[in-house]
């Protein structure tokens, strides 16, 4: 069996999930008449300091949920440039929502609140109006980098200054708390919507959560149903969910533990590694000149799997099946690929 380290999306449920689908009650929860689906969306409210919560599909439409809740088409939206609600959601914001996105350089992910606050649009007739913020926190593409509460605190009071809601893409949120010890609502509490996937390192096999006040998730719920996202006896997914969000976050810090293993290994082979906050490592092989495709594909045939993320950088992600002698197995086969690489320096 090949070490996945493409994705902590690639961890399939515990026997505890199954057996919790398998025993799940459930009702049609359109019309809101799933026990199992209703208990997982309350949970997932009092666990994220929000009102309500809605079940929904995947990552993605919970972002797109939120946008599309929040804006009218032609509104204006600020994100981070490489943020996930932008960079991977095949044109979702544009295609869907119809909103202009105005998109910000991140510091590690962070947006500039100054720059935040100056790209705010007045009251002008040649303006679009600005009618979100969306923070992203573990941030992606920045390598699992965290946004600390002092951080979000920053935007979102610029964000309360001018009145427009702020979004969080908290899609690996629990791992940003496990890495600062801190209860999720130290962060929950600067964003007024949040999305929070329970299908990553969490293990559930299927869905996300968009959490915010009781009217907003109204409203996200006829959204939601537009989409085609109304499933019917969702118990069944929302079960291993709940056992997700009640029992599974405990253990990320170990998944943070294997990426710091990961990290120091590739350093001490003279690699360039991005500082390492939680389950993700990105590293630059251009100095091997070396493409992120070939390292893939040379790690492949030696049986480890990892995501391109850039012309020359590689994503590795920790997650529930990878292991501390996962890790130093995948580093004694990186070491054989650079000594092979004909092009090494
Ligand atoms: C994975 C991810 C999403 C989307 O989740 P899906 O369930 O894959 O649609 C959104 N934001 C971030 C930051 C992610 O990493």
């Amino acid at each position: 069996m090949k070490i996945d380290l493409r994705s902590d999306t690639v961890t399939k449920p515990t026997e505890e999930m199954i057996l919790a689908m398998a025993q799940a009650e459930v009702g049609d929860d359109v019309y809101q008449e799933d026990p199992t689906v209703n208990r997982l969306e309350e949970i997932a409210a009092d666990l994220l300091g929000k009102e309500a919560a809605l079940f929904v599909t995947s990552g993605t439409q919970g972002n797109q949920v939120a946008v599309l809740t929040h804006c009218v088409n032609g509104d204006e939206v600020i994100l981070e440039a490489e943020s996930h609600l932008f960079y991977y959601e095949s044109g979702a914001m544009a295609a869907l929502a119809g909103v202009q996105t105005r998109t910000l350089p991140g510091e590690r992910g962070a947006m500039n609140a100054v720059d935040v606050e100056k790209a705010i649009r007045g009251n002008n007739i040649h303006f679009p109006r600005t009618k979100l913020i969306c923070m992203e926190n573990t941030h992606n593409r920045a390598g699992g980098a965290i946004l600390t509460p002092e951080q979000m605190k920053e935007v979102y009071d610029v964000a309360q200054k001018h009145r427009v809601p702020v979004h969080l893409d908290g899609a690996r949120l629990f791992n940003a708390a496990a890495a600062l010890s801190v209860d999720v609502r130290a962060l929950t509490k600067y964003t007024d919507t949040v999305q929070v996937c329970l299908s990553k390192g969490l293990s559930a096999p299927v869905g996300s959560i968009l959490a915010g006040d009781r009217d907003f998730i109204a409203e996200a719920r006829w959204w939601r149903k537009k989409l085609g996202g109304g499933m019917r006896q969702a118990g069944y997914l929302a079960a291993p969910g709940i056992i997700a969000l009640t029992q599974m976050t405990g253990r990320l810090a170990e998944d943070h533990t294997h990426a710091q293993q990961l990290e120091k290994g590739l350093r001490e082979l003279g690699l360039d590694v991005a500082p390492v906050d939680t389950n993700i490592v990105l590293v630059n092989t251009a100095s091997r000149q070396l493409t992120a495709v070939d390292f893939i594909s040379r790690l492949s045939d030696k049986g480890v799997l990892a995501s391109d993320f850039d012309e020359y950088v590689t994503r590795f992600t920790t997650h529930r099946h990878i292991s501390e002698n996962d890790i130093s197995r995948v580093l004694e086969i990186i070491t054989s690929v650079l000594e092979e690489s004909p092009l090494r320096l």
